[in-house]
């Protein structure tokens, strides 16, 4: 299986200002002086050996959007933040806009950052296209119908010419849908939240975002441990660090890094992604805790390696 991650940002969308993105300029240029680099293949092959991920890469501005290309004609889509406007873009590139398609949607929940991609997601647009939209909540429908509303957007929800179906889940039970067995489980957060498990083939990967963990509560820990155990990758809401999930943002429904190595190495999960970066979290700050992360997770590590990995937009992962 191939996941994409198409939107890695919590909250809000981001986008790199003209500041920051002269700065990383400034220090790519420093770094590239005496080198010679006559040619954009060779400052590409330049960019592509820098080890300073913050100068070569941003983390990127979408809202939460993860795709898993399981190799089959049918999509399969996390979430449907801002980064789904770039995903049904690629599609049309991809296959041009007559050719019709399936989507499964799973949604963690219905705040606004995990739906707001859909009003401008082209493949709603489409006549012939089918999107069917899976979660547990009992108010999926009305979230999705709701932002398509006046006076807040100017096209309503039926006027939509895919063909758009809702599917309501029930935690703990097992589905097979699009070729992947898939098992969604309660989270803490807000009104609540989903994550869901998907396996196929023997691989198995966790799309586990808003959501908030007690430490001190073991069987939750427990609970969670199971639901990611052995998995191939883990997406995971990294967006505080431990001592704001602890302190002053308790309760605000999101985690850390530090939980997501605890509970993925008591899983001996394979990959662990940070995801839902924090939108005050420049690029700098976010490979800190990424370098951070790994760090922990080498000076705990006592079976297995964990291999931490950052969500960033156009991050593709192999599993
Ligand atoms: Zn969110
Ligand atoms: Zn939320």
């Amino acid at each position: 299986m191939l996941i994409r991650i198409w939107g890695s940002r919590g909250s809000l969308p981001v986008s790199l200002g003209t500041t920051a993105l002269q700065e990383k300029l400034v220090k790519a240029l420093v770094a590239a002086s005496g080198k010679n680099l006559d040619t954009a293949d060779k400052a590409r092959a330049f960019l592509a050996g820098m080890s300073d991920f913050a100068v070569s890469h941003t983390f990127g501005g979408n809202s939460s959007c993860v795709q898993i290309d399981t190799g089959g004609a049918e999509y399969v889509i996390c979430d449907m933040g801002s980064g789904a406007r770039e995903l049904g873009n690629s599609i049309f590139a991809e296959h041009g806009p007559q050719k019709t398609h399936t989507f499964h949607v799973f949604m963690s929940h219905v705040h606004w950052d995990h739906i707001m991609g859909f009003p401008f997601f082209a493949p709603a647009s489409r006549p012939g296209n089918r999107i069917r939209i899976y979660g547990c909540h009992d108010e999926l429908e009305e979230g999705f119908r709701r932002q398509h509303s006046a006076p807040s957007f100017p096209i309503e929800f039926d006027q939509l010419p895919a063909r758009i179906e809702f599917v309501q889940l029930t935690p703990g039970r097992r589905y097979d849908i699009a070729g992947l067995a898939v098992t969604a489980k309660s989270q803490s957060h807000s009104g609540h939240s989903f994550g869901y498990r998907f396996e196929r083939g023997g691989k198995s990967v966790v799309y586990s975002t808003d959501s908030e963990h007690k430490l001190e509560d073991l069987r939750e820990a427990e609970e969670f441990a199971s639901f990611f155990r052995g998995a191939d990758l883990v997406i995971f809401d990294a967006m505080y660090s431990l001592a704001d999930a602890i302190s002053v943002k308790e309760d605000w429904g999101h985690s850390s890094n530090i939980v997501g190595v605890e509970l993925c190495q008591m899983a001996g999960a394979k990959r662990l992604c940070l995801f839902h970066h924090e939108p005050i979290s420049g690029d700098e700050h976010l490979a800190g805790i990424w370098r951070d992360t790994r760090r922990l997770e080498e000076i705990t590590r006592s079976g297995a390696p964990l291999e931490i990995l950052a969500a960033y937009d156009g991050l593709e992962i192999v599993i």
